[in-house]
């Protein structure tokens, strides 16, 4: 099983510290997963590496990156599933020995057709020592190494169906693949000897690197000493998930040609139009709803004010397995800006709904700090739908759109009107027809 995860591939032509410049990508892709992280480096022909539960300041100490020597390097970050065992053997990348030498493997996403893969691979005799997807495609790398890693990854990425963004290193090559759909994000950027890849473009930033372009859905990119060279390996529609430009990706990215903060402000702008209300104050909910939020301000006119104050030392709520620490997380989260909030018509915009208990906490919240009145916009449509493509919302009956109309749930969350954006509205905000997935609201899904 693989889900949310952030990738990150570095290529150096003569620097050793290519661990360095992965581990600062790595701080920047820290929302895409706080469960475990990792780095892989090349070190002349040997694969070292490095991981470990936690978040990035967590797992690696100033020691622990000064050992990972080398020109390549690979890394990942991982989102904690409420399905997945928390062991160690989450945590990636995954190293092997195979035929050809030493390969690193890191992924975000999910192969849908994995078990069926794992199966037939076992039957042949294969030992699997995770229950990760990413561990099914380095075995059918190692089958096909016979012509060279790129043939066997072409023929690996020929037998796997899903959604992914791969990012892969062999003793002098680093490969990046990016399933047909688009699904996962993953770009291209060029540092001062080299290149890099990351899910997310803000890790470019963080690192100096320059945004060459993204990588094209169901593209092979490898890079080695003689530079870049490309094969296109599958075609369909594209189908680039949604739930990244609404809370997934970090506002300072830009994905497939857009920006994912101008996307946020034109859902809440779009928002406002769709579905205006009399306010005294626009807050967001912290931190996917607060660019939205300022959208729906702009549009409405009425004044966007801080009314959330966040404690940034905690991870994202729904995260935490149980349902009790998941409310328990709330509660030691945020606190509300009294002298904004109280006496005001309160406007709360916020991404989504998946349990509702987020935001049921956070209308409580500022109940008690004196709202007159709480009414919720949504900058996305009802999740209705759980993701089978690697992000893990919760299943069907946990969704709390699933099993509710809409105005149940107003009554269940405590606010005094609700209303979501359409999935027009959304598109359209997003900025293109026919190029998403859209499968958590409407259950049809690409793959
Ligand atoms: S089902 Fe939803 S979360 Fe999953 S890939 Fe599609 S849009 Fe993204």
């Amino acid at each position: 099983m693989s889900i949310l995860s952030g990738v990150i591939g570095i290529y150096s032509k003569n620097r050793k510290d290519a661990s360095q410049m992965a581990y600062y990508g790595l701080y920047a892709l820290q929302h895409r997963g706080q469960a475990s992280t990792g780095i892989a480096v090349n070190n002349n022909g040997f694969v070292d590496y490095h991981k470990g539960l936690g978040l990035v300041n967590e797992v690696f100490s100033r020691d622990a990156i000064d050992r990972l020597i080398g020109n390549i390097a690979i890394g990942h970050i991982r989102y904690a599933s409420h399905r997945e065992n928390k062991g160690l053997s989450i945590a990636e990348p995954l190293a092997v020995g195979y035929k050809k030498g030493a390969l690193a493997l890191s992924m975000d996403g999910s192969i849908v057709n994995a078990k069926e893969l794992r199966d037939k691979l076992e039957d042949s005799g294969v030992i699997f020592q995770s229950n990760l997807d990413s561990e099914v495609i380095a075995n059918l790398i190692a089958r096909h190494h016979r012509n060279g890693l790129e043939d066997a990854v072409i023929k690996a990425i020929d037998e796997i169906k899903g959604s992914y963004s791969i990012v892969i290193m062999s003793s002098d090559k680093l490969i990046g693949v990016r399933d047909p759909y688009g699904l996962k994000p993953l770009a291209l950027g060029s540092i001062k000897d080299g290149y890099i890849m990351a899910s997310e473009t803000c890790a470019f930033d963080t690192i100096g690197a320059e945004f060459i372009r993204d990588i094209e859905p169901g593209e092979m990119v490898a890079i080695d000493e003689r530079g870049v060279t490309t094969v296109r390996l599958k075609s369909a529609n594209k189908s680039h998930c949604l739930f990244e430009y609404i809370y997934l990706a970090r506002p300072d990215s830009r994905m497939d040609g857009r920006s994912v903060y101008r996307a946020r402000i034109e859902a809440g702008r779009q928002l406002y139009r769709e579905s205006p209300v009399e306010g005294d104050i626009v807050i967001g909910a912290p931190d996917s709803g607060i660019v939205s939020a300022i959208g729906y301000a702009e549009e409405s006119k009425i004044p966007y004010r801080e009314g959330l104050i966040k404690n940034r030392y905690v991870g994202r709520t729904f995260i935490e397995p149980t349902q009790e620490q998941r409310e328990q997380g709330v509660r030691i989260k945020l606190n509300a800006l009294k002298e904004n909030i109280n006496n005001k018509r309160v406007i709360l915009v916020d991404d989504s709904i998946v349990r509702g208990t987020t935001i049921k906490r956070i209308i409580e919240i500022l109940r008690k700090a004196g709202a007159k009145e709480v009414h919720v916009r949504i900058s996305s449509p009802p999740v209705t739908k759980p993701c089978y493509l690697g992000v893990d919302t919760p299943r069907e009956d946990n969704l709390m759109a699933h099993n509710m109309s809409v105005e149940e749930i107003r009554k269940s969350i405590g606010a005094d009107s609700l209303c979501y954006l359409s999935l027009e509205g959304l598109i359209k905000a997003a900025g293109g027809e026919n190029e998403f997935c859209t499968g958590c609201f409407t259950g049809k899904y690409p793959v």
